[in-house]
């Protein structure tokens, strides 16, 4: 069921040259399912000359033909969801109704980039001088670099790689190494869709000796990647060495605030899905809960009920809402954070071990009684943990939403249309929702500020970071 996974590149699949490669494990049984081949040097120079060759032919390729081919892909992408979905499972551990949703948004945002590479309008502008035209257009910007992260192994590839061809770029893709499978099916599916060789090239191995050799390169003309924030300012440095473009989509550590005139049943339900959504493994995922002391004690008694009763389990089983954590430094990353916030003072209201001695599952845990000392309310957890704070201000709770360096996402709860303005315009913040999750759309901008980034993978906003824009000034002769 699960397949071994190979590179690709230049229209080929292989093994690599030098026959390095890894074991791929199930993380809701520690078992190995797989191997994934790994590229080194020689097949990265010869993807870096695929790119160069396929971005020559891709340029000049119409744009209605990438929107067909775009549009095709999805409709491929869609009839193989089933089985993507259950590759994902297996290699991810996230329940499989979230990895066919994951899937079959990838056709949605593939339709989306396939309609933006018909509107990649430039402008006329009106001249000083008679019978001279000043144009603007816009241009790919070259072959791609392209990191991709395991905690959405398809959603974090398919914005990168969609840009890409709309705007007329080639592409190289390094995979995530831990979740390598479903990331290679969707590679299939553009080029079951007519992308031709050299656009699109799939690559794993050792992250850090591709991303050194790769982005300094001169093919190389833009970097976009999703990951951690220490990462990507070690990336962004890097490319910002060698003059290349980059959009860096990268952690948070999102404030959740209820305010004392919500509806908390509301509140609860929908922050407990989307805190255990993917296990917590999400970017967007609500971190830091901020309640009203007047709602505070109803809010901790619904949610810890609701985090109670979720059923974890494998995520082939269709009764499992949440499955294992991707991979086992998550779980020491877990133990880790709910130790030290017990040391400091912390109140363990449920959960906070990991669950049983096969894979890695871990219990959504909530902790109250939290102070700013702790490490959970100042890094990314990446998990299933909830600390759950009280406020009593509306200044003191934004000063609390803002004090980090992150500014990725933030949600508030209140039924005031006056709070629901007020708080929106106070989060530094590149996403905010209000009253329920309505994140990361294909048409809507996705993206942060200060350390989570810059640039937007969603909305109009996306295809501009894969153009150049050109003047030209032309006199009639
Ligand atoms: P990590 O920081 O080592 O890696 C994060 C990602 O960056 C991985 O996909 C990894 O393959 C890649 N990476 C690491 N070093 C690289 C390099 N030198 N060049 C290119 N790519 C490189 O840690 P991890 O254990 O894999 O993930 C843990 C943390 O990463 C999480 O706590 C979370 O903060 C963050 N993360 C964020 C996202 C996101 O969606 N923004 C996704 C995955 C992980």
């Amino acid at each position: 069921m699960y397949p071994d996974v190979s590179l690709h590149i230049n229209g080929e699949w292989t093994k690599g040259a030098e026959g390095r490669n890894e074991p791929i494990l199930n993380p809701a049984t520690g078992e190995k399912i797989g191997t994934l081949a790994h590229a080194t040097k020689p097949d990265l120079d010869k993807a870096l000359a695929a790119a160069d060759s396929g971005f020559k032919v891709w340029k000049k390729t119409p744009a209605d033909t990438r929107y067909k081919t775009l549009r095709k892909a999805a409709d491929i992408i869609r009839s193989r969801a089933d089985d993507i979905a259950k590759i994902m499972t297996l290699e991810q551990g996230k329940p499989v109704v979230e990895a066919k949703g994951e899937t079959l948004l990838a056709g949605d945002i593939m339709d989306w980039f396939a309609e933006e590479a018909r509107r990649t309008y430039g402008r006329v502008i009106p001249a000083r001088g008679e019978n001279i035209y000043q144009l603007v257009v816009k241009e790919p910007v070259g072959p791609v670099a392209a990191f991709t992260p395991w905690n959405f192994p398809i959603n974090q590839a398919v914005r990168k790689v969609s840009a890409a061809i709309a705007a007329g770029c080639s592409i190289i893709l390094k995979g995530p190494e831990e979740t390598p499978g479903s990331c290679a099916a969707l590679v299939q599916a553009y080029l079951d869709a007519g992308v031709p060789a050299g656009v699109l090239q799939l690559v794993y191995g050792n992250p850090a000796e591709i991303s050194s050799y790769l982005i300094p390169h001169p093919v190389i003309r833009k970097i976009t990647f999703t990951g951690s924030t220490p990462v990507g300012k070690q990336l962004a440095s890097l490319a910002g060495l060698h003059m290349k473009r980059i959009t860096m989509e990268l952690g948070g550590h999102a404030p959740a605030i209820v305010f004392d005139d919500a509806n908390v049943d509301v509140a609860v339900k929908v922050l407990s899905a989307n805190k255990h959504r993917n296990a917590g493994q999400v970017c967007v995922a609500p971190t830091r809960f901020l309640v009203h002391e007047k709602v505070y004690g109803d809010f901790v008694q619904k949610y810890t009920d609701a985090s109670k009763k979720l059923k974890v389990g494998d995520g082939l089983d269709k009764d499992s809402r949440m499955g294992p954590l991707a991979n086992t430094r998550r779980v020491d990353a877990m133990e880790a954070f709910v130790a030290d916030a017990v040391q400091k003072g912390a109140k363990l209201e449920t959960g906070g071990k990991r669950i049983g001695n096969k894979g890695n599952f871990f219990e959504p845990t909530v902790l109250t009684n939290i102070n700013n000392d702790m490490r959970i309310m100042n890094e990314e957890p990446f998990g299933p943990l909830s600390p759950i704070v009280p406020f009593s201000s509306f200044d003191s709770v934004v000063a609390e939403a803002n004090r980090l360096p992150y500014g990725l996402a933030a949600y508030a709860y209140t039924n005031s249309a006056k709070t629901a303005s007020a708080i929106g315009a106070a989060f530094e913040s590149g996403m905010v929702s209000i009253n329920h999750h309505g994140l990361a759309l294909p048409e809507v901008p996705f993206g942060g500020v200060k350390d989570s980034g810059y640039g937007s993978e969603g909305g109009s906003e996306a295809i501009e970071a894969y153009l150049n824009t050109k003047f030209i000034s032309q006199l009639g002769i």
